[in-house]
Order: C-alpha cells, then structure tokens, then sequence
C-alpha cells in the first residue's frame, strides 16, 4: 500500500505544478515587544519585497480556488501561490492597500473571541492589537477571505473531542454570517490529530496545516509554508 502512495504521489508531482500556501501573522515598520512574539512579525518593506518576488515566480489565487484545483484538476503547469494570515492582528489592515494593488488575495484565519478588542490571549503580557468584529465585517472586498482558527488560540490536540467541536461549532455560528466566510479551518500551530481531522471532515469544513508541505492534490487538508 505504502508503495502504491508513493507512486501515486510522484504521478501527481509529475502532472501538476505544486501549489504554494503561505503564511504571515503581524506586519508592521516598527517591532513592538508588548504587540508582537519577533517569530510572528515581519517589518513592512520585508513583507512586500517578499510577496513582489514570489509575483515573479507566481500567480496568486485565492485559497478557495486554490482548494477547487487540488481537489479536480489533473493537470496544471502554472505555477500559484496562496497568502494567508493567522491571528487576526490589526496590522494587518495596513497591508490591504498594498496587497489590493499587486492583486494578492488573502484569506484572514481569525479567533473570533478576540474579536471584541478587549479579550486577551495566553501567553501575552498585553492584549494584543486584534482586528475587531467591526473592522473585518468592513472588509467585504474579493480581495479577503476570511476562515477559523479556533474561538481562542488553543491548542486542538489539548482538547477532548468535546470542546473541539465547540469550538469550531462557536466559530461557524459567528463567521458565517460575514459575507466572505469560507469553511476552512487552520489549526493553531498547525496541531492536529485523528479526533479533529475527523471532525473537521463531518462537519465539511477543509483543514489548513503548517507543516511546510507543497500542494499538488488534496488529500488531507492543504499544507503551508512560513511566508
Ligand atoms: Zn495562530
């Protein structure tokens, strides 16, 4: 059986061009400690020298178009990219304007319960600066998607079966109702197992990784790279 995937995978590897799906958390000139973990923050001109490179190399696409590729395209000599976000940080407002120029879509995985400005989240000294439900619910552009990551940032390994499905149940009932939702979901940390892909899987929703993977068919959920 082991054999017959590896084939298979180098059949596709040989069919199709591979996906790439990036991701980045804070954007900012200027690098705040009480705002920002310095792993999670890229200074603005890095962001964009960044994503104006990949541009040479790439074409960027949404994440949902990117899924409908994976899933039934057969073959594909383009090459693509995907951005996203995770986190919801504010910052990143402040690169919209760019990104709507070079015409980079992006979908934006948020912890709905940080959307009310006020609620902290573990591990930070301060509240971080969270985009707030009135700020995303302003973005209804083509240029955003935006999907869950949790109600908080928890980890969903930690979680008995029980609480994970509340929490995604949590993040439907709140995102669906803006006019961008996709039902995707980005496990925090990239952390998953068995109980979650399962669940995920039950409810339709398509999971989202952070284990460094290309993209050449769907199988399990979608991988992604650090930006
Ligand atoms: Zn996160």
């Amino acid at each position: 059986m082991m054999y017959i995937g590896k084939i298979k995978h180098r059949i596709e590897k040989l069919c199709c061009s591979p996906i790439e799906v990036f991701v980045f958390h804070a954007v900012s000139d200027n690098f705040d400690e009480r705002e920002n973990k310095r792993v999670d923050w890229l200074q603005t001109a890095d962001f964009e020298g960044r994503i104006l490179s990949l541009k040479e190399q790439y074409r960027f696409i949404s994440l949902d178009e990117a899924y409908h590729k994976l899933r039934w395209q057969w073959f594909r000599m383009r090459r693509y990219a995907v951005l996203t976000c995770d986190d919801g940080y504010a910052s990143v407002l402040g690169v919209l304007p760019f990104l709507e120029r070079e015409r980079v879509p992006v979908t934006l995985f948020v912890n709905p319960k940080y959307l009310d400005g006020v609620s902290k989240r573990d591990g930070y000294a301060t509240t971080p600066h969270y985009i707030t439900r009135e700020q995303l619910w302003m973005l209804d552009t083509r240029l955003v998607t935006v999907g869950m990551h949790g109600y908080r940032h928890d980890d969903a390994t930690r979680q008995s079966a029980g609480e994970f499905e509340e929490s995604v149940n949590r993040c439907v009932e709140i995102l669906r109702t803006h006019p961008r939702y996709i039902p995707f979901f980005a496990y925090t940390w990239g952390r998953c197992n068995d109980m979650t892909q399962r669940l995920l899987k039950e409810k339709g929703i398509v999971a989202v990784f952070a284990d460094g993977e290309s993209n050449y068919r769907f199988r399990q959920g979608i991988g992604r790279k650090v930006l």
